[in-house]
């Protein structure tokens, strides 16, 4: 292996020594507040607001005022020319958004530059199209707002969430209420300053950080019309049993553990890069992650020696170097909690591998793993990991494949490996997830609705489908 430089780019993003909400278009006096931190060097980047009941509240009345005052009065166009000023001022603050992202989530300065940054812009300018469409989008004419979107992140792909919810939540005219995660908030607060750069009027946008407390705020908020909530399963499980009752649309996006089938006739060197692809992006921190690989036994063999060989070339370490695959695990809490399972899963019986790699010193790390032979009792086959660990699981035919595909509790995403496409239709008709892929993995586009079955949720991301969320009548 090469050793190579320290990335130039780290100088790109500067944060302030400590952050304050920003409610109506100002940034509030930083208070109570709580480190966060880069998890790949355990370096403090700035100090953040532990939101109140009470700022949250503020926040909603800054949304409310905003949306009766400014923003439900614009017209279509006028709303979308924000979301195109928005978009473009993101892209043209690119470089300095994926080095904050790297900074405070720990994954691959390639993947922020590549994909979490242009995705998260990419859904503006899509959404940004639609604002003086409404009346073409089926749901009869002037389709109206919610009103104040009480919207709830995850820290995985911190910037992406907030374009995925922001954009057709102000496309449709609600306003909005965002609440990022705890361990990632930085790129929401420099979105923040984005919405002041693009003049956006103020109350607009809501930008409250904190902990589970702070989005419980949000979520119960008696004058937020509409939540949006993508996260576990179990916070996912408590957000609808606290709406339950109340006049509030819904929509939650919550865990997967995924089938990544792979057929014997399957292009094999093109599935080990879709499998890889499919666990090891974003170190498994992936709801849809084809976190479970289910192999035509007549080619497991082969297939596992394959997969080692090319997992043996991953390069882990320092998320700012541009050559490196896998970065730093978000938070010290999620590596104890991929520990734990992994544990669990090998005293069930699977086989766990990982390359030999130099961990770093600081920071929170895990190297790829799969675990081989996992029967479908066991833990690791059932539980959402979420982490850079892979469980493999063979089939005989389709009918056994399907079986195993859809013994899980989840239907967010699936894969499938063949040369056949009656095959694939067939199986995708027959599999119980909301995203099925063949031939590729983790493909997003902003035109293309996301979401899920069963534990993974309920509501759709993306595409009209997504556009429907944020407008009555349309869920
Ligand atoms: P993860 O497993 O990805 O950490 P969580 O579901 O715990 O997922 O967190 C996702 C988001 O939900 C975070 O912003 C977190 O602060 C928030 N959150 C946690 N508990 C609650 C709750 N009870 N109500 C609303 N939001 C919550």
């Amino acid at each position: 292996m090469f050793d190579y430089s320290p990335a130039p780019e780290a100088k790109l993003a500067s944060f302030a020594s400590s952050y304050g909400h920003f409610i109506g278009g100002k940034f509030t006096k930083p208070q109570k507040t709580f480190e966060t931190i880069n998890p790949a060097t355990e370096e403090v980047l700035s100090q953040i607001s532990h939101g109140s009941a009470k700022d949250v509240d503020l926040a909603v009345k800054a949304a409310r005022n905003a949306y009766e005052k400014t923003w439900s009065k614009l017209s279509g166009a006028q709303r979308g020319k924000y979301l195109f000023r928005i978009a473009r001022i993101m892209q043209e603050r690119a470089r300095e958004l994926a080095v904050a992202e790297t900074l405070n989530n720990g994954k691959p300065i390639k993947e922020t530059r590549d994909f979490d940054v242009p995705t998260s812009v990419a859904w503006f300018f899509y959404y940004a199209g639609w604002a003086d469409k409404l009346d073409y989008a089926g749901m009869g004419a002037s389709p109206k707002a919610h009103g104040v979107a009480g919207q709830v992140i995850p820290w995985n792909f911190p910037l992406m969430m907030l374009a995925w919810k922001v954009a057709p939540a102000l496309a449709a005219g609600n306003t909005v209420v965002l609440k990022p995660a705890e361990t990632t908030p930085l790129t929401a607060l420099l979105f923040a300053e984005i919405c002041q750069q693009a003049e956006l009027p103020d109350g607009v946008v809501n930008i409250v950080t904190g902990f589970g407390d702070t989005g419980a705020a949000v979520v119960g908020h008696k004058d937020v019309n509409k939540v949006a909530f993508t996260g576990s399963t179990e916070v996912g499980k408590i957000i609808a049993r606290q709406v339950a009752g109340t006049n509030k649309k819904v929509t939650l996006e919550l865990g997967g553990k995924a089938a990544n089938i792979v057929f014997d006739d399957a292009p094999i060197d093109q599935a080990i890069e879709g499998v890889v692809n499919g666990i090891f992006f974003n170190q498994g921190h992936v709801c849809c992650a084809g976190s479970r690989l289910l192999v035509q036994e007549s080619i497991h063999d082969e297939f596992i020696k394959k997969l080692k060989r090319r997992m043996e070339t991953l390069r882990l370490g320092d998320p700012m170097d541009k050559n490196t695959d896998v970065g730093a695990i978000n938070s010290k809490a999620q590596l104890q909690k991929i520990k734990g399972l992994v544990a669990k899963g090998v005293k069930e019986g699977g086989d766990l591998w990982q390359p030999a790699c130099k961990i770093p010193r600081n920071g929170f790390w895990y190297a790829p793993a799969i675990i081989d032979g996992v029967s479908p009792a066991n833990t690791v086959a059932r539980e959402e990991i979420f982490g850079p660990v892979l469980s493999v699981i063979t089939f005989r035919t389709p009918t056994e494949a399907i079986t195993k595909a859809n013994n899980t509790e989840y239907g967010l995403s699936a894969g499938i490996w063949t040369e056949k496409g009656s095959k694939m239709l067939k199986l995708a008709d027959q599999l119980n997830a909301g995203v099925i892929w063949s031939n590729t993995f983790n493909q997003f586009d902003p035109t293309s609705p996301f979401g899920g079955f069963k534990e993974s949720g309920y509501g759709r991301e993306g595409g009209r489908a997504g556009l429907a969320a944020y407008l009555k009548g349309g869920n």
